[in-house]
């Protein structure tokens, strides 16, 4: 199983963790990017998180919380991001958002939010790398695993089987050693988690690792 440690979290100090990450079996760090539009809360500006992510050497798997996702491409193609994923809610022109984040070398990801059925992304899973399922409603870390989270893991699994691709999925809110043993079984192939693993760094990646 892959583990993308989250850093936002009111209670921790997101250099702090990041500082331990290279000591852990962790294989990505996720960053959230929000504007305050599409979701009320703002997070860190693009020069504090240049500042944050330098303390490791794991690739980010970034996650555009944002209207306007385009806008952000060229700044984060500058990092060690290999994932730029970007939500199916704030785009018009899919195909060509796809185009763009492809033209900078990056890894293509939608994310979709918990009222968004999986279907709306079946025309494009040939042309992207990973689906990022939405588990709570975006915005903010600590709430709780909404339970139809794994059914729309297996449909999105069954349907990437289907049409013989390796798209990759990716899930995302309120993820524990029990949530993410659901969404394993379901066919997710990589847990975002973070106020979880916040508790016991170390530890809880392990756990998870071992899904
Ligand atoms: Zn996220």
């Amino acid at each position: 199983m892959e583990v993308s440690v989250s850093i936002l979290s009111s209670s921790i100090k997101a250099s702090d963790i990041v500082k331990k990450l290279d000591n852990t079996k962790a294989d990505y760090i996720h960053i959230d990017i929000m504007d305050g539009k599409f979701v009320e809360n703002k997070s860190w500006t693009f020069g504090e998180i240049k500042k944050i992510t330098s303390y490791s050497k794991l690739p980010l798997d970034v996650h555009l919380m944002v209207n306007n996702p385009e806008k952000y491409i060229e700044d984060y193609a500058m990092l060690n991001t290999h994932y730029l994923a970007f939500h199916y809610e704030a785009v018009k022109d899919i195909n060509s958002m796809i185009e763009k984040v492809k033209e900078y070398g990056l890894k293509v990801g939608i994310a979709i939010n918990p009222d968004t059925p999986v279907n709306v992304l079946f025309p494009y899973l040939k042309d992207i790398d990973e689906v990022l399922v939405m588990s709570v409603y975006p915005g903010k870390s600590g709430q709780s695993f909404i339970s139809s989270s794994p059914n729309k893991i297996k449909e999105l699994s069954e349907e990437i089987n289907g049409q013989g691709l390796k798209t990759i999925i990716s899930v995302d809110g309120g993820i524990n050693d029990e949530t993410g043993v659901l969404c394993k079984e379901a066919g997710v192939n990589r847990l975002v988690s973070a106020s979880y693993l916040h508790k016991n760094l170390q530890e809880n990646i392990n756990i998870l690792k071992k899904l």
